[in-house]
């Protein structure tokens, strides 16, 4: 689709080639507005562990027609489960296709779904779109067009002195966390807010646990809380599953953010070595990682403008939020489909990135503090606050089930998932 009033560069610039740039990339295709993706690795990384695609967002990706080789990778979970670092349980609920809704929470590895996106922009858009090793340095634009300027990264991770400059539509920059393009758009913002927990990340193949697809977290941070589920399915041939874990705990002590920074068992398994319960013996599955990766619970403060006329930001690069509510990459492909939409049907580039911003930067700014304050897994909060973070003798002299789908219940519409928010 060739519209003449957006001038003569009609490609859309993307920048980054992760979860969000490639998802932009299919759903550009899909309502035929051509893009190329300009990413800063050299070639395609393996970093990283689990992820949760909650079913907002594998909304999208089915209706990309990607899910048949998702789950050929990952899982639909069955539920979502809370206990207390006792054992005890406390609360349950089905999730996804499990809970009624058309579409699937998915638990995978975020390699295998990045292969699944990268694979499909260069089945459908070709092989030429993704262009490796081009860093943005910056972007700029004139009354008809954007122009991002890169530098090219060589294989060794190293800048060459050589650069290039490419001319589109518009830039969008779906550059993650350390985004370039906010830099530029938000000079003078303040550093990343640490939110008091750091976290460590890692996969270990184990034998199914609870309904073999459920989602588990334990305990508070004060005395360690832990979030794990399964990623990938029978492993083995022997029906072990690669667990993906997160254990998290109140901390002044943390790192830089960088999803590939090595983690130390010794830092953390302290607080989890009692946690053996009957359905998972934790300290094992800690310890048997087959790495582990550390990263603080940081968010930013978000910003009051993402579109700056051909200039604008998606996913985390637009709102980074602190990795509690599962959201990161789920928030990252509703954009997409927000910002491709707004293309689609927009006569003007400019006015399609105001009506993006417009649907999108109020409801991400409120998932950023509630995501401080009040994600699902603030029910652990409240019964660890309730109980004295001792042992109950029942759970209803603690919290009522009421309460409990209450907080889970506020979460999902806010974000975007409930049935209610579906429909
Ligand atoms: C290597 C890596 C591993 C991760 N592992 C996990 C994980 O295990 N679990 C989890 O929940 N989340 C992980 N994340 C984060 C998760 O993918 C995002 O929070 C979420 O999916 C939102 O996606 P995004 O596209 O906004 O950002 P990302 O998926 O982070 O993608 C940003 C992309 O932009 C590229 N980039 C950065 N700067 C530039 C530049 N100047 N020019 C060009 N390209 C640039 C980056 O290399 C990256 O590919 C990881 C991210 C990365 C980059």
């Amino acid at each position: 689709m060739v519209r003449p009033a957006w001038g003569d560069a009609h490609d859309v610039i993307i920048v980054g080639g992760g979860i969000g740039g490639l998802t932009l990339a299919l759903e550009l295709h899909r309502v035929g507005v051509p893009c190329r993706v300009f990413e800063a690795v050299p070639r395609v990384t393996q970093v990283g562990v689990g992820i949760t695609v909650l079913p907002h967002a594998s909304r999208v990706l089915a209706e990309l027609g990607l899910m048949d080789q998702l789950l050929r990778y990952g899982l639909s979970m069955r539920d979502s489960v809370f206990y207390n670092r006792f054992g005890q349980f406390v609360y349950r609920e089905p999730t996804g296709e499990y809970a009624g809704l058309a579409w699937p929470q998915l638990g995978i590895h975020r390699a295998d779904l990045y292969e699944v996106l990268l694979a499909a922009v260069r089945e459908r858009l070709g092989e030429d779109r993704v262009i490796f090793g081009a860093r943005l340095v910056r972007a700029d634009q004139d009354f008809g067009a954007a122009y991002a300027h890169f530098e090219r990264v060589g294989g060794d991770g190293d800048s060459s002195a050589s650069s290039f400059t490419e001319q589109g539509s518009v830039v969008i920059g779906c550059d993650g966390i350390h985004s370039t393009l906010r830099c530029q758009l938000h000079p003078n913002e303040g550093p990343p807010v640490y939110q008091g927990q750091n976290m460590w990340r890692g996969v270990t193949p184990w034998p199914p646990f609870l309904s073999g697809a459920s989602m588990l977290r334990v305990g508070w941070y004060s005395s360690g809380k832990l979030t794990i589920y399964p990623c990938r399915d029978n492993v083995d041939g022997q029906g072990n599953q690669l667990l993906n874990w997160i254990a998290a705990v109140q901390t002044s002590r943390h790192v830089e953010r960088d999803w590939g920074r090595q983690g130390r068992l010794e830092d953390f398994i302290s607080m989890f070595e009692d946690w053996t319960f009957d359905f998972l013996d934790v300290p094992s599955v800690l310890r048997a990682a087959d790495a582990i990766l550390e990263f603080p619970m940081v968010d930013q403060e978000p910003v009051s403008q993402w579109t700056f006329g051909r200039l604008t930001l998606l996913g985390d690069a637009a709102h980074p939020m602190v990795p509690r509510g599962s959201n990161g990459a789920g928030q990252a492909i509703v954009d997409c489909r927000a910002l491709a939409t707004a293309m689609a049907e927009a006569d003007d580039p400019v006015e399609a990135l105001k009506m993006y911003e417009a649907e999108r930067l109020p409801v991400t700014t409120k998932i950023v503090y509630k995501n401080r304050v009040e994600p699902p897994d603030v029910i652990l909060q409240e019964v660890c606050t309730r109980s004295g973070d001792q042992p109950f003798d029942r759970l209803e002299d603690v919290i009522s089930e009421a309460e409990l789908k209450a907080l889970s219940e506020g979460y999902k519409d806010l974000t975007g998932y409930s049935k209610r928010a579906l429909a």
